[in-house]
């Protein structure tokens, strides 16, 4: 503890971290007397209110916006102590909440391990080392997920666009073992194959598992169509549950594949087809010749990844989920979805409003889902609840 270099916030910055959030800004911090440029990018420091009251124990990285993040209010520094308390931490939540090793074990913030995410497919995991802070302790988290798992493989998913934000190369890279190309995991009781090395993340988007748990109910017998389907989430998922007909549509031609594959595992192929194409034009020509389906599901990739892309993206919501409207059999069930944290809750809500005025469509909500349990929110954070899903009737009055 006595090494650890001191980093003093200006008069008032404290509030935000004393009322539970683990950012600091580079603005809040008190640049006389603890100038930034003397610490290393990943640095660990102990963070002081400008009082000198002791706050916590922060990683840094002096050239990024957010040049600290809280791990400790203790005086812990994360090391192999921490890391595998914090990893045993989480693993004892997801032991509690599922039968199987399916499932995110690390939330990054929310688990109070700022930066890092962690995705379990049984004996294989994918990782994502997001900030400085955690790129520096890469040997120590890979030791400790050693300890705790004893897993056969760990890759790291070192490719996400927070990388280069803190500075650090985009990269995939075999950190254990040899990460097979596919892997296996069970979700809502049905088998799929994740790709591993080129898949979008880590592989494998394990936040929507509750959402796609809710067509269970309603999928039998209909026809449904999985818009932004990656590898067939919803709609390999909504095959096994008794759809008569899924079609998948998506831009990837290798997603559609591994789709279609997932389907095969299921035995469910023969029902199951892929669309390839920009959605905003495959919905378009699907309505041109005269197609209808009773459940669609719009899951799109975030469409205002930053603030300033906020009115062109809450537009694109508005288009593609009107679209998706019109395809509607008259008793029809829209699930929609976005994962855009600058999108609000209830401007989701008002895309369906408005998209069943402009049909003349009565709409109501059934079920409204976010993430699940396995990516917790963090009170203090708005970022890490960022999953908006909404499942809506689209009838005629
Ligand atoms: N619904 C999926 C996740 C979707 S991720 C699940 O449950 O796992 C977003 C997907 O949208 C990606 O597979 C990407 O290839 C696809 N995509 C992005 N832009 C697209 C576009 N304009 N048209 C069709 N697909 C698109």
């Amino acid at each position: 503890m006595m090494e650890l270099k001191t980093l003093r916030l200006n008069r008032h910055e404290e509030r935000r971290l004393q009322g539970g959030h683990l950012w600091i800004y580079s603005n809040e911090i008190n640049g006389k007397e603890t100038p930034l440029k003397q610490f290393q990018r990943g640095e660990q420091v102990r963070v002081e209110a400008h009082s000198g009251k002791f706050l916590g124990i922060a990683y840094v990285n002096p050239h990024s916006l957010i040049c600290g993040r809280l791990f400790s209010r203790e005086p812990h520094i994360l090391d192999h102590a921490l890391l595998l308390h914090r990893l045993e931490q989480a693993l004892s939540l997801r032991s509690r909440l599922f039968d199987q090793p399916f499932y995110r074990l690390v939330y990054g913030e929310s688990d109070l391990l700022p930066g890092l995410v962690v995705d379990r497919f049984g004996k294989h995991l994918s990782i994502q080392l997001n900030t400085a802070g955690m790129e520096v302790l890469k040997s120590e988290i890979i030791d400790a997920l050693k300890t705790l798992l004893n897993p056969e493989s760990i890759l790291l998913r070192n490719d996400s666009s927070m990388r280069p934000l803190e500075g650090l190369p985009q990269e995939v890279v075999t950190a254990h073992g040899t990460p097979p190309q596919e892997v296996e995991l069970l979700e809502n009781g049905v088998r799929m194959l994740a790709p591993l090395h080129n898949g979008q993340k880590t592989g494998w988007f394990y936040d929507q598992r509750p959402n796609r748990a809710v067509l269970q109910r309603f999928v039998q017998g209909k026809r449904v169509l999985d818009v932004f389907s990656y590898i067939g989430g919803f709609g390999v998922q909504a095959a096994a549950f008794g759809a008569k007909e899924v079609m998948a549509v998506d831009s990837s031609r290798f997603a559609l594949e591994m789709a279609e594959k997932n389907a095969a595992l299921n035995g469910v192929e023969n029902i199951f087809s892929g669309a390839e194409g920009d959605a905003f034009d495959v919905l378009k020509a699907l309505k041109q010749e005269g197609e209808q389906f009773d459940v669609i599901v719009v899951d799109p990739p975030a469409f205002i990844k930053r603030k300033k892309d906020h009115k062109e993206g809450l537009r694109a919501y508005h288009r593609i989920n009107e679209l998706a409207m019109r395809l509607l059999s008259d008793d029809g069930l829209l699930l929609s979805a976005s994962c855009s944290m600058h999108l609000q809750r209830d401007e989701l809500l008002d895309v369906l409003r408005n998209g069943g005025r402009r049909l003349d469509r009565h709409v109501q909500v059934l079920f409204e889902g976010t993430q699940g349990p396995d990516h917790p929110i963090h009170p203090a954070i708005p970022e890490t609840c960022y999953l908006k899903a909404f499942l809506a009737r689209v009838c005629k009055e």
